[in-house]
């Protein structure tokens, strides 16, 4: 079979691999439909992502259609629809035994520490697999794992109805984001430096727009929270200034919630945190939320429809991750399919 291979950064590669078969462990052989390019693969790509380890079959949006179940699967059957969980941890570890897989000590992230779904099959534990609900195709579907990284931030969060929440950034994160947190009911500001990507975010449900370029943040969120600053706010820009900002404006018991993976050194003092006794959070990848994301489409809350811009068949994916590199104004979320 054929897979698409970051052999080192920067060198991209269509390379020959075996199949994989079925065993104890991997019991359910996947032929892969769709895979999405996550801003994470193209990290990996260029060798910006630390976590990452080369060669790397990457992709970690993993849709397909059941193959093969080895003897005792129960939970899918061959013809399904699936999306595949990026986690997998060690069930052992300090986080592990906390129901935090996560953070896993022994983390292993299909597509980052393992190879992922750019390729034709892959076999994966049945606990890995989630059906797809009727109402998205397959290329729509890879959109379920960008969503279960923004349930993971709100819970990280909390976030309740009585909540003020602030989003710093207004991408393919943030809006993401944006359409888990307004199913809380909490008052949502959205912050960033395109006025564009402002009205986007206002007419799909935000409260209140900050533009980052021309307005002091920190004063506008006094203004909107009558002096107080938000309750909740997460970190959707992930620039190296974030933190600092979001400290700042968040109230006093407040939670902050980071997402980044800048290691760039930034000034913050403890005087911030513990004055106002913040809560700072991590928030990484999505702990057992593919679940929940795919119950919200089922109960008609959640609507992922429309966001794909672009698809490239999976030879094609040197083209893709090129035009990708354009930064073309089009993009939203592009996705490599796997027929022939
Ligand atoms: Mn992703």
């Amino acid at each position: 079979m054929k897979a698409v291979q970051i052999v080192k950064p920067n060198e991209l590669k269509i390379i020959d691999m075996e199949k994989p078969v079925i065993d104890s462990g991997n019991n359910v052989l996947i032929k892969m439909t769709a895979s999405g390019i996550c801003g994470s693969d193209v990290g990996i790509y260029h060798g910006t992502n630390a976590a990452a380890t080369y060669p790397r079959v990457i992709g970690h949006e993993i849709v397909g259609r059941v193959e093969e179940v080895g003897a005792g699967v129960t939970k899918v059957k061959p013809g399904d629809r699936v999306i595949v969980d990026q986690v997998v941890s060690c069930g052992n570890c300090y986080a592990c035994r906390h129901g935090r897989g996560n953070v896993c000590g022994n983390l292993q992230v299909r597509g980052v520490h393992i190879d992922g779904g750019y390729r034709e099959f892959i076999a994966v534990p049945e606990s890995a697999c989630y059906i797809l609900p009727d109402s998205l195709s397959d290329v729509d579907a890879v959109m379920i794992e960008p969503t279960t990284i923004a349930i993971q931030s709100c819970s990280r969060a909390q976030l309740v109805k009585e909540d003020i929440l602030l989003i710093l950034g207004c991408g393919a994160l943030g809006s993401t984001i944006l359409k888990i947190a307004r199913l809380s009911g909490a008052k949502i500001i959205v912050a960033d430096v395109v006025d564009a990507k402002l009205e986007e975010a206002l007419a799909n449900g935000a409260d209140f727009a900050v533009n980052l370029a021309k307005e002091d943040i920190n004063k506008k969120i006094r203004e909107l929270t009558e002096g107080y600053g938000v309750t909740v706010s997460i970190d959707a820009a992930c620039t190296k200034d974030s933190l600092g900002t979001l400290l700042e404006v968040t109230g006093n018991a407040g939670r902050v919630v980071t997402m980044g993976f800048s290691i760039a050194p930034t000034e913050v003092t403890q005087f911030k945190i513990t004055s106002k006794e913040l809560d700072v959070r991590g928030s990484r990848l999505q702990n057992k939320k593919f679940g929940e994301a795919i119950q919200l489409i089922l109960d008609g809350k959640l609507d992922l429809n429309g966001a794909v811009s672009h698809t490239f068949n999976f030879k094609d994916a040197q083209k893709a991750f090129d035009f990708t590199d354009t930064k073309d104004p089009s993009i939203r979320k592009i996705v490599l399919t796997f027929e022939e």
